[in-house]
């Protein structure tokens, strides 16, 4: 078998050192599976694509590092080394909202253009409490690493505003509750703040999935002062196990049943419902799976984003095909279910394990029509610039391996322009 790799040096792929642990890992596991020694092909871009050039030095050291990891492979004595190094090309200028405006924008090369997504359809705008990241940084941080649309998300558990918390892990025992309050403070930021080159789509998250009838009165309450701006329903807690802490419980069953009404709006203004859904823990990975499987059952005809597909800090170990096999199943059976890969725990625990790799590449690629990006960042005043390209990067490291289609797909938004129905075309992938 003959693995060929293509190695990309460039603006957007010059990880963190952890990332570049991983992917050598990668290529030593495959390296060694195969027994042979990789075929490499790495282009040094000339200019970063980025408003913040990263030093001629890092790419450099990159192609150092990784020619010196080839050459160690092939010094152990195994045979069919070719190495093609130091082709100097153009940097690509970096994608404009335009490029997705045109019928004739020119073909996306993946081999020198970011890998990271353009799109971050989960990222959260508000903390859990304490000080924000003001919106317009938040914006200026999606300007800065390439991302031209994203969806604002509140937060699902916010803690009291007389708590010194900034996270409500640190504080077991204090209430942590949904409310509209994030959701009113992103909308007026959004009509009053610059946010130029990149498309924002507004989206509630005060529903207390519990209360079911507190969420009709809020969405009408949110439409009368905000008409037509919100267009998305979450991120909204089914069950979250690193809340319980906190005072959260799972949502019953019966009171699933109790939706009815405000799904029927959802339905109507064509909003998605992304909801959040541990599937299980270590010792019973599959234990809230019929809490989610209710939710499809009674509202098949919703647009449902199920995030981080159930998986979470709870459950990092479940089998990678068990978990695929089972996904595979519910994208069969409910036509529209999507899933988000938001959270870099899916990367940390699943997509960057050989395990992981093999099954969820021919997953996604298979159904990358239905696979939404997303980095789940989330805007506390500890946060920096550096951290939001960190976690973009991370999230975004499998989308190397998807095929062109769900590249385009997944990676350039064209599942999320037709999910929302906006007026976009991600570039064609060069041949
Ligand atoms: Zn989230």
């Amino acid at each position: 078998m003959e693995i060929h790799h293509r190695v990309v040096v460039g603006s957007r792929v010059n990880e963190d050192q952890a990332a570049g642990a991983i992917q050598e890992r990668h290529w030593r596991e495959q390296y060694r599976e195969a027994g042979q020694c990789p075929t490499l092909t790495a282009p040094v871009l000339k200019g970063t694509g980025e408003s913040k050039p990263k030093p001629a030095s890092t790419a450099s050291r990159a192609t150092t590092a990784i020619a010196a990891l080839i050459l160690a492979l092939c010094a152990a004595g195994l045979s069919g080394c070719v190495l093609k190094l130091a082709t100097t090309v153009e940097a690509p200028a970096p994608l404009t909202l335009d490029a997705f405006l045109s019928d004739d924008s020119p073909c996306y090369d993946r081999s020198a253009q970011p890998q990271t997504s353009v799109i971050d359809s989960h990222v959260h705008f508000r903390p859990f409490g304490g000080p924000t990241i003001p919106f317009g940084q938040m914006v200026q941080y999606l300007q800065e690493t390439g991302v031209l649309f994203a969806n604002i998300y509140g937060i699902g558990q916010t803690l009291p505003v007389t708590s010194s918390c900034t996270y409500y892990l640190d504080c077991p025992g204090t209430p942590v509750t949904p409310s509209l309050k994030n959701d009113f403070v992103n909308a007026a930021n959004y009509v009053t703040a610059a946010q130029s080159g990149v498309h924002l789509t507004l989206a509630m998250t005060f529903p207390d999935l519990a209360e079911p009838e507190t969420i009709l009165p809020g969405i009408e309450l949110l439409e009368t002062e905000y008409p037509g701006l919100f267009q998305w329903m979450g991120e909204v807690n089914l069950v979250k196990q690193a809340l319980f802490d906190n005072g959260h419980t799972p949502v019953s069953p019966a009171t699933i049943s109790e939706w009815a009404p405000f799904m029927e709006v959802l339905r109507d203004r064509g909003f998605p419902f992304a909801v959040h859904s541990d599937l299980g823990s270590e010792d019973a990975p599959t234990l809230y799976l019929p809490l989610m499987e209710e939710v499809l059952r009674q509202y098949p005809d919703n647009v449902i984003v199920w995030v981080h597909m159930g998986l979470s800090r709870e459950l990092t170990t479940m089998d990678a095909a068990r978990h695929v096999e089972l996904m595979t199943a519910l994208l069969e059976r409910y036509p529209n279910l999507m899933l988000d890969i938001a959270w870099r725990v899916l990367d940390d625990a699943y997509f960057s394990t050989p395990d992981g790799l093999a099954a969820y590449v021919p997953f996604l690629n298979t159904h990358s029509e239905r696979i939404l990006p997303g980095t789940d960042f989330l805007a506390s005043h500890d946060k920096s610039l550096d951290i939001y390209r960190t976690e973009l990067e991370v999230t975004s490291r499998i989308n190397r391996y998807l095929d062109d289609d769900a590249f385009r797909d997944i990676a350039l938004g064209q599942n999320y322009f037709r999910l929302l129905g906006l007026d976009y075309e991600a570039p064609p992938i060069c041949p």
